[in-house]
């Protein structure tokens, strides 16, 4: 069972004030904060072992490229892969799913082939499919939510076609909170010869992973969400996929040979990870999985379904809050509105004077905002380190905004 309390004080930020109130961040589905080992890893690798990885022969190059390539391999066991050279360090999810519209889909894709989106897809798992629908005609097709926020696997299964030639789906909607069945949409494509994309931004976070398992082509996450630093990142690829890929970008590193007219690349993951990388957000992307893993994802887990269960309590009890997405195995990420004319910005302002920071917005769903019918929602969304007070105190707060536009 995780004890949030020393949790807690592994995170200096958590002790702060927010404008004369103790910080209460439930703002983790944008961005979670840093545990200490995170900030030392990060400080020690630039005033410690800082060099250029890859290309020395000296020995500050040699440990940071030691330190860099392990990251590899701890995201690997992270994600429940066996083999690390599928994965890819990047910035994060949206270079991430670039790398595939670009590397993959583009060389592979005719007009008139389709890609398989749910209508819950954070922008970042939508614009790059976009791109490829103006630039070669590709067409997308949607599959709705149910009224409860949950996105039914089977009716995305149902929805391959002839011309399906990639599903792009989210593990666990953003907004929403709602997770999705992934194994049996990978098994269920597969068998239809389709390959699947799974944006694990905000999966990865609230539960452990077996991708080996779980039988996806491509899967994304996003260091910043993970409580590691922002510009860090990964993307498993199958190792079937990744040998029909394209390079995205080119430069060094990504190379075996260069001459004037002609190039030969390096092997995977290295001829996908052009240019100098992100070598010390990698190493602090590396400490916070280590993090997580040492305090077990099926304890933070536990945790986070119990301040679920909680808050789905204490938000039903507000009878004037109208929140959007109720399906029982959700993860503890909350979407309302008030009734009234409260505009999500003015509520969020209001909680942030009583310390409660929340995300307002359209939350880079434009066509789940479509759907819902809304143009704008506030977000809780919580993370290891919170508690049922902190539960309470949103309560609080939203009462007084109630009472505020009432
Ligand atoms: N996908 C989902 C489900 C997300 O929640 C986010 C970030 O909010 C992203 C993709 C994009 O992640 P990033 O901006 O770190 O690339």
């Amino acid at each position: 069972m995780l004890d949030v309390n020393r949790v807690r004080a592994d995170f200096p930020i958590l002790s702060r004030q927010v404008n004369g109130k103790p910080l209460v961040y439930l703002d983790n589905g944008a961005s979670a904060q840093k545990p200490r080992v995170v900030i030392d890893a990060v400080t020690r690798a630039y005033s410690d072992e800082y060099a250029n990885v890859h290309r020395g022969l000296h020995t500050l190059s040699n440990i940071a490229t030691e330190k860099y390539e392990a990251v590899r391999g701890i995201i690997a066991r992270f994600l429940g892969v066996a083999d690390e050279r599928q994965i890819i360090l990047n910035s994060g999810t949206t270079e991430g799913i670039n790398m595939v519209a670009y590397s993959w889909a583009m060389p592979h894709l005719q007009a008139g082939d389709e890609i398989l989106l749910s209508v819950m897809e954070h922008h970042a798992n939508i614009v790059p499919w976009h791109f490829l629908r103006e630039r070669c005609g590709v067409v997308l097709k949607w599959v709705d939510t149910e009224p409860d926020g949950s996105l039914d696997a089977g009716k995305v299964i149902d929805a391959i076609g002839p011309r399906t030639r990639l599903v792009a789906i989210t593990q666990l909607s953003n907004v929403l909170g709602t997770r999705v069945d992934v194994r049996a949409l990978c098994h269920a494509a597969r068998e239809k010869g389709v390959p699947v994309l799974v944006d694990g931004s905000q999966g990865a976070v609230h539960a452990a992973q077996n991708l080996d398992d779980m039988g996806c082509d491509f899967y994304v996450i996003t260091g910043h969400k993970l409580y590691g630093p922002s510009g860090s990142g990964a993307i498993f690829v199958r190792n079937e996929r990744l040998a029909e890929m394209r390079p995205f970008m080119g430069g060094g590193d990504m190379i075996r040979e260069v001459h004037k007219d002609c190039v030969t690349y390096a092997d995977p993951p290295m001829k996908f990870e052009a240019g100098t990388p992100g070598i010390v957000q990698a190493i602090g992307l590396g400490a916070a999985l280590e993090y997580l893993m040492d305090l077990g994802m099926d304890n933070i887990a536990a945790h986070e379904d119990r301040l679920r269960d909680y808050a789905v309590e204490r938000l039903s009890g507000l009878n004037w809050l109208n929140l959007q997405g109720t399906a029982p195995d959700m993860a503890a990420i909350f979407s309302f509105t008030l009734d009234g004319a409260a505009h999500a910005h003015d509520i969020s302002t209001i909680l942030d004077k009583k310390g409660v920071a929340v995300r307002a917005g359209h939350h880079c769903a434009g066509p789940l905002m479509d759907h819902l019918g809304v143009t704008a929602t506030c977000r809780a969304s919580m993370g290891l380190y919170n508690t049922e007070a902190e539960i309470d105190t949103l309560v609080e707060a939203l009462e007084l905004a109630h009472d505020l536009f009432a």
